[in-house]
């Protein structure tokens, strides 16, 4: 799944090919949405939210947002303006006359009114990428969760833009058991996670792949995500995995048990 340092490079790559240009395509291949026609509207700019995307354009009236979500699988790709892209996975097409952007297996797409874009992101905690960042107020919204660590800082309610992988990856590098109690931590443990994965992000926001390892090579780029059974590459221990999260959203978490002092069961 996408997660917030990717969601955050696709809003940049959208953001410079469509900023101070009026839209010539705008094909929305959403039941709510598909009567929608921005033809004419001026793209303000394109942010990032989390994993939520917002495209802010500017037509006759007011402004207006194209808010989407990539969810599992979506993605924004970009094409010469004379592409004829094809396929049922296509949900949106936003034109300019020298750009086209394809969005992909999107998992939400809205339109709406630039100033209530709140009513879609107000339960969102601080986001980790936003000019916005507020680690007090991250760190008071996990003290606060009812669950695990691990579920909790995939709860975007506490903090926005961690998925399976920078929770693993931040969780390892700060030693920390993941089904610890939220609660049970202290501030300086939560302030010290919230930062190393703010770093994680915000370093992997220049890299087509996420890495914490600092290598950028498939399978050498993480120290626990996606390497179940494989030796820890600090002590050797195989890497476990385990489900966190309410039961109907339940995703997988990889640790090193003797890194992160779990308990065996
Ligand atoms: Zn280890």
């Amino acid at each position: 799944m996408p997660e917030g340092d990717t969601v955050w490079s696709t809003a940049r790559r959208l953001n410079q090919v469509f900023a101070g240009r009026p839209l010539t395509r705008c094909d929305l291949r959403w039941p709510s949405v598909a009567e929608v026609d921005l033809t004419g509207a001026v793209t303000v700019e394109v942010v990032s939210y989390g994993k939520h995307l917002l495209h802010r354009l500017r037509s006759a009236e007011h402004g207006v947002t194209v808010h989407s979500h990539l969810r599992m699988d979506g993605s924004w790709i970009i094409e010469r303006p004379d592409a004829r892209p094809s396929g049922h996975k296509i949900r949106a097409l936003l034109g300019t006359p020298d750009h086209l952007a394809i969005g992909h297996d999107l998992g939400m797409l809205d339109v709406l009114p630039t100033a209530d874009e709140h009513t879609l992101l107000g339960h969102l905690g601080p986001d980790l990428l936003g000019p916005n960042w507020d680690a007090g107020r991250a760190v008071a919204n996990l003290r606060r969760h009812p669950d695990t660590i691990a579920a909790a800082l995939l709860d975007q309610r506490c903090l926005a833009g961690i998925g399976t992988i920078w929770a693993a990856e931040s969780l390892f590098a700060e030693r920390l058991d993941p089904w610890t109690p939220a609660a049970d931590l202290t501030e300086a443990q939560l302030t010290a996670l919230v930062e190393r994965a703010r770093r994680f992000l915000r370093a992997s926001c220049a890299h087509p792949i996420p890495s914490s390892t600092g290598e950028l090579r498939p399978g050498r780029n993480t120290y626990a995500h996606g390497r179940h059974r494989q030796p820890c590459r600090r002590c050797g221990t195989p890497i476990r995995v385990r489900r966190a999260g309410p039961p109907t959203r339940q995703r997988p978490i990889f640790y090193c048990p003797a890194c992160q002092g779990v308990a065996t069961e």
